[in-house]
């Protein structure tokens, strides 16, 4: 079990230091599943700001599951997240895939996101972990909690200690209803293990947009430090993701709902 105190991941954005934490107000990651032009990534990040996130997501290389899916704009998607980091000020959290690709992502992102897929590239977790910035590391889909802490762990080992652990649904048996199920009582128990500080996804973790505002509240009520939600300017339309995306009226809404239970926003 866990000795001493929760560790607080504090990341420095354009609009100052913002704390990840426990004992801190919940922070809201929101954004697109992917960049797909610089006019949606820069309105989505100006609209999920006056909404009250603090760090704008959204992917340049994406881990889909067929290789003819839309695959990411990799290089140019980096030069639009640090376009929008610029005019909206918000931190930004993007996935790196491969470790060759790893320094141009640390020069605009905030925070490095491991993904899902890749939550075992042990050679991966041990290159974020020699690199400056915090990582956000999201659980396998198919991953014990062991196997998803001592996945952290080799990022800690390797000298970096701002590692942020993401709940983003485990496989089910129920794919045509749910794409994951949100295994929300990792909260509580990550609580007791881990001094990590805990974001919850509820947009990977349910599939539908419909579910992603009681799946937040949930996850406030078990004690996360921090939400990732997929928002879209026009989730109809997106490249990757869409059934799953809140447009940024549903983003705003949800953030008025939030404010009202739990941590402040
Ligand atoms: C994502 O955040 O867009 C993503 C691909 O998530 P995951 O790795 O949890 O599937
Ligand atoms: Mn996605």
């Amino acid at each position: 079990y866990r000795h001493g105190e929760a560790s607080e991941v504090v990341v420095n954005t354009p609009d100052g230091p913002v704390t990840i934490g426990e004992n801190h107000p919940l922070v809201v990651v929101a954004g697109p599943c992917s960049v797909e032009n610089e006019e949606m990534i820069v309105e989505t990040a100006q609209r999920v700001k006056a909404a009250g996130a603090k760090f704008l997501r959204g992917g340049a290389y994406k881990p889909r599951t067929s290789p003819y899916a839309f695959q990411g704009h990799g290089e140019s998607a980096l030069e639009l997240l640090a376009a929008a980091r610029e005019a909206s000020g918000l931190g930004i959290i993007t996935e790196v895939m491969d470790s060759a690709d790893l320094d141009k992502i640390v020069e605009v992102a905030d925070v490095v996101q491991v993904g899902a897929r890749n939550m075992q590239n042990f050679s991966l977790l041990k290159k974020v972990g020699a690199q400056p910035k915090p990582v956000l590391l999201k659980r396998g889909m198919s991953a014990t909690i062991e196997e998803w802490l001592m996945a952290a762990e080799y990022i800690l080992a390797a000298g970096n200690p701002n590692v942020i652990l993401c709940e983003r649904g485990i496989r089910n048996f129920d794919r045509q209803y749910t794409r994951n199920t949100l295994d929300i009582s990792v909260v509580p128990v990550l609580r007791n293990l881990t001094h990590l500080p805990i974001m919850i996804d509820p947009s990977h973790g349910t599939g539908w947009a419909a579910y992603v505002p009681s799946m937040s509240m949930a996850a406030i009520a078990a004690g996360c430090d921090s939400l990732m939600i997929e928002v879209h300017p026009n989730p109809k339309k997106a490249l990757s993701d869409g059934p799953q995306s809140l447009t940024p009226e549903a983003f705003d809404q949800l953030m008025q709902e939030l404010a009202v239970i739990g941590k402040a926003v």
